[in-house]
Protein backbone atom coordinates (compact mmCIF):
# COMPACT_ATOMS: atom_id res chain seq x y z
CA UNK A 1 0.00 0.00 0.00
CA UNK A 2 1.32 3.08 -1.03
CA UNK A 3 2.55 5.55 2.02
CA UNK A 4 0.36 8.93 2.54
CA UNK A 5 1.61 11.63 3.51
CA UNK A 6 -1.22 13.60 5.19
CA UNK A 7 0.46 16.12 7.38
CA UNK A 8 1.50 19.70 6.63
CA UNK A 9 5.00 19.97 6.25
CA UNK A 10 5.94 23.89 7.11
CA UNK A 11 9.85 23.83 7.30
CA UNK A 12 12.89 21.53 5.74
CA UNK A 13 15.17 20.95 7.88
CA UNK A 14 18.81 21.58 7.12
CA UNK A 15 21.46 19.59 8.93
CA UNK A 16 25.43 19.99 8.66
CA UNK A 17 26.46 17.00 8.70
CA UNK A 18 30.14 18.39 9.65
CA UNK A 19 28.64 19.65 12.76
CA UNK A 20 26.42 17.53 14.37
CA UNK A 21 27.37 15.48 16.67
CA UNK A 22 24.46 13.23 17.19
CA UNK A 23 24.16 13.85 20.45
CA UNK A 24 20.35 13.34 20.09
CA UNK A 25 18.78 16.87 21.47
CA UNK A 26 17.30 17.76 18.73
CA UNK A 27 15.28 14.55 18.18
CA UNK A 28 14.32 14.38 21.91
CA UNK A 29 12.58 18.55 21.65
CA UNK A 30 11.01 17.76 18.17
CA UNK A 31 7.67 17.84 18.76
CA UNK A 32 6.43 16.05 16.05
CA UNK A 33 9.50 13.48 16.00
CA UNK A 34 10.52 14.64 13.12
CA UNK A 35 14.10 14.06 13.72
CA UNK A 36 15.27 10.44 14.26
CA UNK A 37 19.03 8.99 14.28
CA UNK A 38 19.23 6.43 11.96
CA UNK A 39 23.11 4.85 11.40
CA UNK A 40 24.90 7.26 12.66
CA UNK A 41 23.17 10.01 10.97
CA UNK A 42 20.89 12.10 11.68
CA UNK A 43 17.75 12.36 9.63
CA UNK A 44 14.70 14.53 8.79
CA UNK A 45 11.32 12.62 8.02
CA UNK A 46 9.57 15.54 6.23
CA UNK A 47 6.60 16.25 8.72
CA UNK A 48 8.49 19.52 10.56
CA UNK A 49 6.03 22.46 12.08
CA UNK A 50 9.13 25.00 11.77
CA UNK A 51 8.80 25.76 15.32
CA UNK A 52 12.54 25.91 15.55
CA UNK A 53 12.91 23.92 18.61
CA UNK A 54 15.87 21.77 17.29
CA UNK A 55 17.48 24.81 15.96
CA UNK A 56 17.16 26.90 19.00
CA UNK A 57 19.03 23.39 21.24
CA UNK A 58 21.81 22.55 19.13
CA UNK A 59 24.43 22.91 20.91
CA UNK A 60 26.01 22.66 17.59
CA UNK A 61 24.25 24.68 15.30
CA UNK A 62 24.18 22.41 13.32
CA UNK A 63 20.53 22.59 12.17
CA UNK A 64 18.80 25.73 10.48
CA UNK A 65 15.09 25.38 9.58
CA UNK A 66 13.79 26.85 6.47
CA UNK A 67 10.77 27.81 6.27
CA UNK A 68 8.19 26.85 3.75
CA UNK A 69 4.46 27.73 2.27
CA UNK A 70 1.81 25.32 3.18
CA UNK A 71 1.24 25.75 -0.60
CA UNK A 72 4.52 23.56 -1.63
CA UNK A 73 3.57 20.80 0.65
CA UNK A 74 4.43 17.81 -1.02
CA UNK A 75 1.88 15.23 -0.83
CA UNK A 76 3.59 12.19 -2.18
CA UNK A 77 5.69 11.23 -5.35
CA UNK A 78 3.26 11.46 -7.51
CA UNK A 79 4.38 14.34 -9.59
CA UNK A 80 0.70 15.58 -10.41
CA UNK A 81 0.71 19.27 -11.10
CA UNK A 82 -2.61 21.20 -11.63
CA UNK A 83 -2.74 24.03 -14.30
CA UNK A 84 -2.03 23.77 -18.44
S1 LIG B 1 21.24 18.68 18.63
FE1 LIG B 1 22.63 19.33 16.99
S2 LIG B 1 24.48 18.11 17.28
FE2 LIG B 1 22.85 17.14 18.46
S3 LIG B 1 22.00 15.59 17.08
FE3 LIG B 1 20.79 17.45 16.82
S4 LIG B 1 21.74 18.55 15.12
FE4 LIG B 1 23.20 17.02 15.82
S1 LIG C 1 11.72 22.88 13.65
FE1 LIG C 1 10.47 21.87 15.20
S2 LIG C 1 9.26 20.40 14.05
FE2 LIG C 1 10.94 20.98 12.73
S3 LIG C 1 12.48 19.41 13.08
FE3 LIG C 1 12.92 21.15 14.43
S4 LIG C 1 11.94 20.66 16.36
FE4 LIG C 1 11.06 19.31 14.79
Amino acid sequence: MPEEKTQKRKGIVHINHEYCKRCGICVNFCPVKNLEIRQQKLMELERCIACRMCQRYCPDMAIEIEEIDAETVITGKSGHRNGS
